[in-house]
């Protein structure tokens, strides 16, 4: 699954209050066949299986998962049985009367259910047809526990069976699902049964069920047809990704060692959106919400084009990592997240080397992977995971971010040649099997020849960030000897306890070769690196660790920034930046690093520099400091500004075409006059066109002139909202209404809340947009309205995503809001979101006390 950019962010995400048992073993089921018929306009569908089970011990009871289906029938091998519902445990208890014998059986049911309106289960995508008639298009999310919500089922990764499924589809629509449909028949009343061909054993959580007024197009990749599906009338736009997808499969084939096992490799569009993720990895049909999948040549930024390739190497990364090979249980969910993040890099570092992929992803993932582990609320990447809200807060930052730099870090410590030898030794062992991480340690290990364990545990099974300090540098007979410390990083004191890990590292002397260290224990540790001159740790930055420089270290490393990489320009910023927030060091290195940064510099370092000042202004209190750093940040900007311009020159590359998003977002939102005035400019001529801002700078502009609407200003975004038919595009201006800064439009924003006027996914985007610039007021306004709030997000969602709203506040009296909100709504076993929300606040607050006098005082430097 790919998270939703907003969710990724979040320290973690939950899920409703009840537990989970685990099911018994000795029923395994080998095949189902499932037909489900929805009844899209009442909500409802009704559904029947037979389940093929194989008994390994004599049993009185057979146990499986259900939630929220009403079963009407159950029979083993043709006799009715009696049975019970957990619903705590979302169970389906079975009680035949005397004991099932070993051996083979065969269990039927019927039911119903319902078709939900946000993503869990069986759910509807409401939207306009390009004309403006209303249509709806049905689709399924079954991770994590979802698909109970569908079929009773064995609904745990391990319990990999044979799926055949069959539905019906209304006269005028298309369904599709994992496999191609091996029957397609018109009955009397003008709707279409299908049945799908028998997909290969799988486990539940990877079905997949559509259906609606849809296009296709295809291409072939070798033996395999990729597929896009979209609503009618905007297939072309899934050409970008078809093109991609196709490069990607041959790429996956090769780096796997195993060809894709299924004859077609569909990619669904839904027009919708979601608060918790953005697409999901079903084996064969891939499905993902339009933006993440659809390139609109019209409106889309070459970020967006960027996170369009990502997105779809991400789930086909998960077609290997994931659907052929599964992890046993949730506790190992990082292994599948953090590898499909990881390849999203290792791919666009292989097929578009114009977009730096592996710096970005120093700049980005690998800062937002330190960023959330640096509080003393985040966890090992490995925990026991038991109960369905521990299964969605299994889903943040840790398990997708850090994950994604472990697995780079043993990447570059292992070699790229090794690393994918051993890749590919676990695909060939445990194919259409489960695993245990160990077991990928094993065929690592196997294919190093040297234990990777020992370093894999110190990183996985403990929290936090290790911190590599030199103390001493000394040029000695022509080398030179460097002196390393280790201990934890972090945030706030309550998480800067003694604690050492294994730290793989490459160092040493710029234009000298690298030696290799492994940084041990929290003594002195010496490393002799070869030549003399300035010393650079942790090269390429490939290492999960932060490194602080001595003040000489210091010193060179600025002298000589133009010589270092990219990623260890990227990194020592990252670095600098947080060693500061985190008291170890003044904020004055980092400032001297950014003074390190010509005008002509690879834009990647200004996007960065651009997304940490944003960050700055904040620290200071609202009134004359804030304004005077929020000054500052626009005329160390201004000058870059300059250089990139509104419109793209034609061979500017990539990265130039990003910088400039970011810029003028940081710029709007500071108060640049000139942006602000652009952003007016540019409102005014699309109320005319809806095509007439360029598509690269699009997004930012609009983000900028909802950030500084006026009230009319305000009035005229909701008049274009209320009229727009493209479903993506009536989306993002949804969120453009809860953007602005002023308090009564905000307020306006949330009184739409309350109106039937917009879909229960875009009232919660919009929602979450108001809490962006206002939290106190957008989770105030929640706790008042929690029953409305409930319906909008999904259930995974829901317990995180009311303390999530209040996350940003200054208010000194929001930490024990959130808690009280936690105590009164929440079980305790939902609490543990709201808990590290808390917990990032409270460090927050520190790093706020300890930076403000520098802050204030850069804002009040000239030039
Ligand atoms: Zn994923």
């Amino acid at each position: 699954m790919k998270k939703s950019l907003a969710a990724a962010l979040l320290s973690a995400v939950a899920t409703p209050a009840f537990a989970v048992g685990q099911l018994p073993p000795g029923v395994t089921p080998l095949t189902y066949d499932i037909t489900v018929r929805p009844n899209a306009k009442a909500m409802t569908f009704s559904g029947e299986e037979t389940v093929a089970v194989e008994v390994t011990k004599p049993t009185s009871t057979i146990v499986l998962n259900a939630a929220d289906l009403k079963i009407s029938r159950a029979t083993l091998d043709g006799k009715v049985v009696s049975f019970r519902i957990d619903e705590a445990k979302q169970q389906l208890i079975l009680s035949p009367g005397s004991a099932v014998s070993v051996g083979k059986h065969s269990l039927a049911f019927a039911w119903t259910g319902t078709i939900n309106t946000s993503a869990a289960g069986l759910f509807a995508i409401d939207y306009s047809n390009t004309d403006g008639s209303p249509a709806r298009m049905l689709v399924t999310q079954f991770e994590a526990p979802d698909a109970r919500r569908f079929a009773p089922l064995w609904d745990e990764p391990a319990f990999k069976a044979r799926f055949t499924i069959s539905t019906v589809a209304p006269a005028g629509q298309t369904a599709f699902s994992n496999m191609p449909a091996s029957s397609v028949t018109k009955q009397a009343d003008g709707t279409s049964l299908y049945r799908f061909a028998e997909t290969p054993k799988m486990s539940s959580y990877l079905m997949f069920l559509g259906m609606g007024d849809v296009e296709r197009k295809t291409v072939m990749a070798g033996k395999t047809e990729i597929g896009v599906i979209t609503r009618r009338g905007v297939v072309d736009q899934g050409d970008y990704s078809l093109a991609q997808a196709k490069r990607l499969l041959t790429y996956y084939n090769d780096y796997f060692g195993q060809p894709y096992p299924l004859p077609k490799l569909d990619m669904i569009a839904g027009p919708g959106s979601s608060q918790f993720f953005g697409a999901m990895e079903n084996w064969g049909a891939i499905f993902y919400f339009e933006p993440e999948l659809l390139y609109d040549a019209k409106r889309a930024t070459q970020s967006g084009k960027q996170r369009i390739f990502t997105v779809v190497s991400h789930e086909m990364a998960h077609q290997w990592f994931g659907d052929l090979v599964t992890m046993n249980w949730w506790d190992d969910l990082w292994l599948n997240e953090g590898f499909a993040s990881w390849m999203e890099n290792k791919s666009s570092v292989d097929l578009n080397p114009e977009w730096y992929a592996a710096a970005t992803a120093v700049a980005q993932d690998r800062e937002g992977a330190l960023q959330v582990d640096s509080t003393s609320g985040t966890h090992p990447i490995i925990r026991h995971v038991e109960t369905v809200d521990q299964i969605g807060q299994a889903f943040d930052g840790i398990t997708y971010m850090k994950g994604q730099a472990v697995i780079g870090m043993l990447e570059s410590t292992l070699g790229a040649e090794t690393f994918r030898a051993g890749i590919r030794g676990y695909m060939a062992k445990y194919k259409y099997g489960n695993t245990a991480t160990d077991q990928l340690w094993q065929e690592l290990s196997a294919a190093a020849k040297t234990p990777v364990a020992a370093i894999a545990h110190d990183f996985t099974l403990q929290p936090g960030v290790p911190l590599v300090t030199m103390t001493d540098t000394r040029c000695v007979g022509g080398n030179t000897l460097v002196s390393l410390t280790q201990g934890r990083f972090a945030y706030d004191d309550s998480a800067k306890q003694a604690q050492t890990w294994r730290v793989p590292m490459t160092l040493g002397v710029l234009g000298q070769p690298d030696v290799r260290a492994t940084v041990r224990g929290a003594a002195v540790q010496p490393v002799t690196a070869t030549g003399c001159g300035t010393v650079v740790l942790n090269h390429e930055k490939a290492s999960y660790a932060r490194v602080q420089y001595s003040p000489a270290g210091h010193a060179a490393i600025v002298r000589d920034f133009a010589k270092l990489k990219l990623t260890d320009q990227l990194g020592t910023l990252g670095d600098d930046f947080a060693l500061a927030k985190g008291g170890n060091q003044r904020l004055d290195r980092y400032f001297a690093d950014v003074g390190a940064i010509g005008i002509e510099a690879n834009p990647l370092l200004w996007q960065t520099v651009a997304s940490q000042m944003s960050d700055l202004d904040g620290r200071v209190a609202k009134g004359p400091a804030r304004d005077a750093v929020g000054a500052k940040i626009v005329r160390t900007l201004q000058p870059v500004m300059a250089r990139v311009g509104f419109t793209a020159a034609g061979d500017e590359g990539a990265l130039t075409a990003t910088l400039r998003e970011t810029l003028i977002s940081v710029l709007g939102d500071h108060g640049d006059a000139a942006v602000i005035a652009k952003s007016r400019e540019l409102f005014a001529a699309l109320q005319k066109n809806p095509d007439a801002i360029p598509a690269p700078i699009r997004a930012p502009i609009l983000g900028v002139f909802a950030h500084n609407a006026t009230s009319a200003d305000w009035d005229a975004l909701l008049a274009l909202t209320v009229a727009e038919k493209n479903p993506v595009t009536k989306n993002s201006y949804v969120r453009l209404l809860g953007a602005a800064k002023d308090d009564a439009l905000a307020q306006n924003a949330l009184a739409l809340l309350s109106t039937d006027r917009f879909t229960a996914p875009q009232k919660a985007s919009l929602l979450r947009a108001v809490a962006n610039e206002h939290p106190d007021m957008a989770f105030d306004f929640a706790v008042a309205h929690i029953a409305l709030v409930n319906t909008l997000v999904e259930t995974s969602t829901r317990a995180g995503f009311v303390a999530g709203l209040g996350a940003g506040s200054d208010d000194p009296a929001m930490p024990a809001k959130i808690n009280a909100f936690a105590t009164a709504n929440l079980p305790k076993e939902a609490r543990g979101a709201a808990t590290r929300i808390v917990s990032t606040m409270a460090a927050r607050r520190q790093v706020d006390a300890r930076i403000r006098d520098d802050v204030a005082a850069w804002g009040r430097t000239s030039s």
